[in-house]
């Protein structure tokens, strides 16, 4: 880092030079390197989004020797399970075991590569995309935007850097990762810079009411009637937080097999627990295993729930966050509600 200090060009940022040598890296194993992708464990819309849209660019220059994966079960919840790019997805096991170029998505931390962590110091560059704010800066070459709505707006300006143009296949991609990460474009991140991104991916001829009907819109029977059962056991802590209440509620894998429901449907219940009116803060408690569970936090303001997330061993933004709790799912409410007033914002 140091020696380069003296050969910056006068008016170029450090910021400049990470991009300059991702596409570096990139341009440097075309056509024929081996390109591992990877994105986080139970992957949402932005890191399967992000990730495929990115892979599909990399198609359009012609690598022939791509594979996207990532960690814990090999499973592409049913709303992603149209996303073009899908057949570059291989099971974690497949990955390459030493990749020329290993690219990270949406990934804060490297706990949340699972056992594909160890492909990162056998790769012979890493370059993490990414716009979490508690990032680790894990990667060789990282790009880290926290002020980017999703990492999809990270993998969009690369492919740019890249001169690959936008097309439907990588627009839909990118699209379902930038609707997912901003709630439908509701959350405050929904800044102008994320309206204009929308305008080229929509500009390329995708549906955007199609897209959001099958990603939010669509789920079986089953899995309403789950959640009907789990809302209803939800409770309400008006006192938590300083005064701003938490309610939270925790569904266990007997609910799931009683509903014949698999864990990705729950990742939408934290949506309907989150507009209760008199909690700032929202917790869903989702069963992993015996005594291990994924917590999902959401604040409207008061609380920094992703520092309450990584003083737990998780991470996350501000505003949502999460992490794996351990004990009962009151053991996970008391260490979370213990925390919040160290966080307040
Ligand atoms: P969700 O509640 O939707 O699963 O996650 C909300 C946010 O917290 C996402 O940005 C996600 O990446 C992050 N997050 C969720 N669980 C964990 C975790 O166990 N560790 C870390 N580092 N981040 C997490
Ligand atoms: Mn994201």
């Amino acid at each position: 880092m140091t020696e380069t200090a003296t050969a910056v060009p006068a008016g170029v940022t450090a910021a400049d030079l990470d991009w300059s040598a991702a596409v570096a890296a990139i341009r440097s194993y075309a056509p024929d390197g081996r390109v591992l992708l990877v994105c986080h464990v139970n992957p949402d819309g932005d890191a399967l989004g992000s990730m495929l849209g990115f892979a599909l660019g990399l198609r359009r220059l012609d690598f022939s020797q791509l594979r996207a994966t990532f960690p814990g079960a090999f499973e592409v919840p049913e709303p992603y399970a149209e996303l073009p790019g899908l057949d570059l997805l291989v099971p974690a096991a497949e990955a390459w075991e030493d990749p020329d170029l290993m690219i990270v998505f949406d990934v804060a931390a490297e706990s949340r590569l699972g056992p594909l962590v160890d492909r990162l110091p056998r790769a012979k560059a890493t370059i993490v995309l990414d716009h979490h704010a508690s990032n680790t800066g894990f990667g060789g070459i990282n790009l880290v935007d926290p002020t980017a709505a999703a990492t999809s707006v990270v993998a969009e300006q690369l492919l740019d850097w890249l001169d690959v143009p936008l097309d439907a296949e990588i627009a839909e991609c990118l699209y379902v990762a930038l609707a997912t990460d901003t709630g439908s474009f509701k959350f405050d991140m929904t800044t102008p810079r994320v309206h204009e991104m929308a305008a080229r991916l929509i500009a390329t001829g995708i549906r955007p009411g199609e897209i959001s009907r099958r990603i939010f819109d669509t789920r079986p029977f089953g899995a309403m009637k789950l959640f009907g059962e789990v809302l209803s056991r939800a409770r309400l802590d008006p006192t938590a937080a300083g005064g701003h209440g938490m309610v939270w509620t925790y569904a266990t894998l007997d609910d799931l097999s009683r509903h014949r429901q698999r864990p990705y449907v729950l990742d939408a219940l934290i949506d309907p627990v989150r507009t209760v009116a008199e909690a700032d803060v929202s917790m869903v408690v989702k069963q992993l295993a015996e005594g291990e569970w994924a917590v999902s936090l959401r604040s409207k303001g008061a609380v920094d729930v992703s520092a309450v997330a990584v003083s737990l061993g998780g991470g996350g933004h501000r505003l949502a966050a999460g992490f794996t709790g351990h004990g009962t799912p009151g053991d996970v409410v008391v260490a979370v509600r213990d925390r919040l007033n160290n966080f307040l914002i």
